[in-house]
């Protein structure tokens, strides 16, 4: 059976998966949704016994039904192959009484290649499904991540170009050099004087500027995204959830549909969507607990049902959740509204104007499977180090965060059924912030030297991404204010 999409904001609007991610954002401004969540298609057993490939054929093939068998599975061996460093791909670390599932193995070591490895491969597929002619220009904005991630899935991908805008003063020293090093002759890097949100936004403008669209369609271009509003990243991100439960069966670290617990390190709020979907299919997960760092805005809406970004923007030791705008979070409005278009439209709205909105308690009474949470700085700086001194074991900034809000459910709720904590970046990615946190002395040491020494400490090699870049020519230094955003894609573009 054909499974469509529809907008967030529109209800009439339709689309095949391979339109949607074509399109990324619908012209409305909306995101597109599933009109169903599809059942999850085998048995746990069957799911045990399978290699990470044929997990994500067998889910991602439930999402993307315009896709042929043959389709898929070339996309799929693409972009899971020898670019990451196991063959597991997502291999999971039991440490201190929780299951830490590491999604950093891939090209730029952050849990964003598990989508964006595959996400050149949908697009250049559904490019070709509906005759295409323009070059497709992805567009994208980044909180530090994405942006490599995204670079390094498209760089000399034929008949594409990409362009990224990153915080000049809100990613982390590796996270830049990743970037700005970036070769390909069709990438394009820019810092802009102002926060993650201000990228975003500046994004999704140019996305919504019909007459620049024309204009550039005149020129022979369209734009899409990689962002994780594309549905394109957030049907292989649920893949992992559903391997990592499959491991732990066959590993027998469970019962047969034993329910567990999914901690997530959240932002813009796709991965533990993606978790929620997952769920939705059928796998057993009790609570999704949604961690927050600093930026606490989804622990205040899910204590309040008042989602308000008016409040100060905080620069964090994790710096890819330092957002306000959590993107996605309009997904989950939609489904607790009982999917009514205008409901989202009216909030939305109200983002947009106010800045705020508040949900009816109704609403709030469907967000039972979502426990919010959110570590400090501090706190997650103290969590890396009591398990490292527990076990040995180091995880990076992001992970720390929901490492200690797991904590933090746990001793508030009693509930101790077993839990997989999203893994979401090697700690040779903050490698600053970790070796403090380590109650090391990092003073007049570059972030190189600190991985070195981080090594080490570790026993984990330092990881062929930074060893790439310690060297590597800087070959980006554009630099641009918000509103200028525009001009430098223009420029870009010839
Ligand atoms: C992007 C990112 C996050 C946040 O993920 P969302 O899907 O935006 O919620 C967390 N940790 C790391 C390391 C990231 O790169």
């Amino acid at each position: 059976m054909d499974l469509f999409y529809k907008s967030t904001r529109d209800s009439k609007v339709r689309a095949t998966a391979s339109q949607a991610i074509l399109q990324g954002l619908s012209e409305d401004g909306g995101l597109f949704v599933p009109e169903a969540v599809p059942a999850l298609p085998v048995s746990l057993k069957e799911l045990a016994d399978m290699s990470y490939q044929e997990t994500a054929y067998t889910v991602m093939s439930c999402f993307l039904t315009d896709f042929t068998e043959e389709e898929l599975k070339d996309c799929i061996a693409k972009a899971y192959d020898g670019k990451f460093d196991l063959p597991e791909i997502a291999p999971l670390t039991k440490a201190e009484g929780a299951y830490y599932l590491e999604l950093f193995h891939g090209a730029t070591i952050a849990f964003k290649d598990m989508a964006l490895s595959i996400l050149p491969h949908l697009m250049t597929v559904s490019a070709r499904k509906n005759q295409v002619k323009e070059e497709i220009v992805i567009l994208t904005a980044t909180s530090g991540d994405t942006g490599k991630a995204a670079l390094a899935g498209f760089a000399d991908v034929p008949r594409t170009r990409i362009i990224v805008f990153y915080p000049k003063d809100g990613v982390s020293p590796i996270q830049e050099k990743q970037m700005v090093t970036q070769k390909g002759d069709n990438t394009f890097v820019a810092g802009i004087r102002g926060n993650f949100d201000d990228a975003q936004s500046g994004v999704k403008a140019i996305f919504g500027d019909a007459a620049f669209k024309e204009e550039l369609s005149g020129k022979g271009f369209r734009f899409s995204s990689a962002n994780s509003i594309n549905i394109g990243r957030l049907v292989p991100q649920i893949v992992y959830y559903v391997y990592a439960y499959a491991k732990l069966f066959a590993d027998g670290e469970i019962e047969e549909n034993e329910r567990i617990n999914v901690a997530v390190p959240t932002g813009n709020f796709g991965n533990i969507l993606a978790a929620y979907y997952a769920k939705q299919m059928g796998l057993p997960i009790g609570k999704l607990i949604c961690a927050s760092n600093d930026n606490k805005v989804l622990y205040d809406f899910f204590r309040t049902g008042c989602y308000d970004r008016n409040r100060e923007f905080l620069l964090t030791s994790s710096p890819s959740m330092d957002i306000l705008i959590s993107s996605n979070l309009e997904r989950l409005i939609y489904q607790i509204a009982d999917q009514n278009d205008e409901t989202d439209r009216r909030l939305m709205k109200e983002l947009a104007e106010s800045g705020r909105y508040e949900i009816t308690s109704a609403m709030e009474e469907k967000l039972g499977d979502f426990w919010g949470g959110y570590g400090s700085q501090e706190e997650a700086a103290a969590a890396i180090r009591s398990v490292y001194e527990a076990v040995g074991y180091v995880m990076d900034t992001h992970t720390a965060v929901a490492s200690c809000v797991y904590g933090k459910y746990r001793k508030e709720t009693g509930d101790n059924t077993k839990t997989v904590i999203a893994s979401t970046a090697s700690p040779y990615k903050f490698t600053r912030s970790v070796m403090e946190a380590l109650g090391k002395n990092a003073e007049g040491m570059d972030d190189f030297e600190l991985a070195d020494a981080l090594a080490e400490l570790s026993g984990v090699p330092v990881p062929k991404a930074v060893e790439g870049i310690r060297s590597a020519k800087v070959l980006h230094n554009t630099v641009v204010n918000a509103e200028e955003m525009k001009q430098a894609v223009k420029e870009f573009l010839g």
